[in-house]
């Protein structure tokens, strides 16, 4: 199916638009969930994962609802989606409506990248790919003209998927110039090239800076065969490190961006999201630094869900934060998946400190019987596991009551883990054991020792 052209408007509006700086949202909306904020206090949007599925529409044969849901009869379609198809722009847009109507006032928003649906390698195309991230950088630009945005690259914003290169391409050019009004020159340069980059966000009150660095994680995802027995492709590492350094020189903090999180995925047994050697590389670097890095921020998995970098002495030092999807999409074979999801985080503009999230999300099902979109808040990080706020020794403890047998909290935290797909979703036993290795181990070590400890780690 050709996709192209689907989506073409508003695309001349790119070369003209000026991103300023903070609090770009408007104040004194009538919405339900604006709060007077602290003035200490600063927050950001995260969204990842929108995964538009160009083909969605309404029609009477189910199986031809969405060429996501690979010939499958669609299980309920209406305006905003079906759970066996990727998002319709309906459901898009009504995410970005709730954000700009939300009356939240933000600095920036993180956009973790995967725009593509999950179609066959062969239905897609470079030409279509880019289009379609072309399509939902301009939806964004419309909508959010001031608005400073920090986008990351997914293993799906590339074709063929997965196989991001280690040097110039074409998509990297495309995405860089979408992306200019909102990136440094620096930063479009290094995404030119690897489709990676760094830059700061501009304060008015604070001296100390915050910056971004948005990695391409999707150099190290096992299927991306382009980077195999590679020991730094792209020179991301050691960029990576140079960036972190002189960061640590000049004072800054820095929150690492990138789609594919690194550690384990909680839903399996030892198994990383990408090449094991890669992980531990990174996890090295993130130990390193863990003094300056103040924050980490992923997509991928489509769940939403937590974990805590330590020590070598088991110390907690780095929390990190994946956030779940837009898209609802899951496969027939899977019995759960998501709610379309969206977060706010909250820090401290004094030294860029988390202090708590905000996850909203759309009831699908409700939003498809009522023809209408009512985005929602799922919680306030702090408030459901009664914590102080999002710092590593904080989300630690947290984990740590996670370990006792018919703990409430994680009950809450994997009733979050779907965006209350359904409240009474169970995990014990080894799944249980998976979720909280997963969050409190992301190195190949503390991982088998925690899977050992519950008398695991040999079975098969
Ligand atoms: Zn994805």
């Amino acid at each position: 199916m050709d996709l192209r052209g689907t989506f073409s408007w508003a695309c001349c509006l790119l070369s003209s638009l000026y991103i300023s700086s903070a609090f770009a949202l408007p104040v004194g909306n009538s919405s339900p969930v604006a709060e007077i904020l602290d003035p200490a206090v600063g927050q950001f949007w995260h969204v990842t994962d929108l995964h538009l599925d160009p083909t969605y529409h309404i029609t009477e044969d189910h199986t031809k609802v969405c060429s996501s849901s690979h010939g499958a009869n669609a299980s309920n379609p209406g305006p905003f989606g079906d759970f066996l198809c990727d998002s319709p722009y309906q459901l898009i847009l009504s995410a970005f409506n709730f954000i700009k109507s939300s009356g939240q006032q933000a600095s920036f928003m993180i956009w973790t990248g995967d725009s593509p649906p999950h179609i066959p390698v062969k239905e897609l195309s470079t030409d279509v790919v880019i289009n379609v991230i072309g399509n939902m950088t301009t939806t964004i630009q419309s909508l959010f003209p001031n608005l400073q945005v920090f986008p990351a690259l997914g293993n799906h914003d590339y074709w063929p998927q997965d196989q991001l290169p280690i040097s110039s391409s074409k998509v990297y050019d495309a995405v860089a110039n979408f992306w200019k009004p909102w990136l440094s020159e620096e930063a479009i340069h290094t995404l030119r090239k690897g489709g990676f980059y760094s830059q700061t966000v501009p304060s008015h009150r604070n001296p100390q800076s915050l910056r971004i660095i948005s990695l391409n994680t999707n150099l190290y995802y096992s299927p991306n065969n382009v980077t195999l027995n590679q020991t730094d492709p792209a020179n991301q590492f050691e960029w990576l490190e140079n960036t972190l350094k002189s960061s640590r020189q000049n004072k800054e903090k820095v929150y690492v961006i990138a789609h594919v999180p690194v550690g384990y995925l909680p839903y399996s047994r030892n198994t990383t999201a990408m090449r094991e050697y890669y992980n531990e590389k990174l996890i090295g670097i993130f130990h390193k630094y863990s003094d300056i890095i103040a924050g980490q921020f992923y997509g991928h998995t489509h769940r939403d869900s937590i974990m805590v970098l330590s020590d070598s002495k088991g110390n907690p030092v780095s929390s990190l934060f994946v956030a779940p999807a837009v898209t609802p999409v899951k496969s027939v074979k899977e019995k759960f998946t998501n709610n379309p999801g969206i977060r706010l985080f909250q820090y401290d503009l004094n030294d860029y400190r988390l202090l708590d999230t905000w996850q909203y999300y759309l009831n699908l099902t409700e939003a498809n019987m009522k023809e209408e979109p009512s985005w929602k808040l799922e919680y306030i990080l702090t408030k459901a596991y009664g914590i102080e706020d999002l710092q590593p020794k904080n989300l630690y403890e947290l984990a740590k009551q996670f370990t006792v047998l018919d703990n409430k909290q994680f009950l809450t935290y994997y009733k979050h883990f779907f965006v209350s797909y359904d409240s009474d979703i169970m995990c014990s036993g080894d799944c249980k054991t998976f979720q909280i290795c997963a969050i409190m181990n992301l190195d190949q070590e503390s991982y088998a020792n925690c899977l050992e400890q519950y008398g695991l780690w040999h079975m098969q």
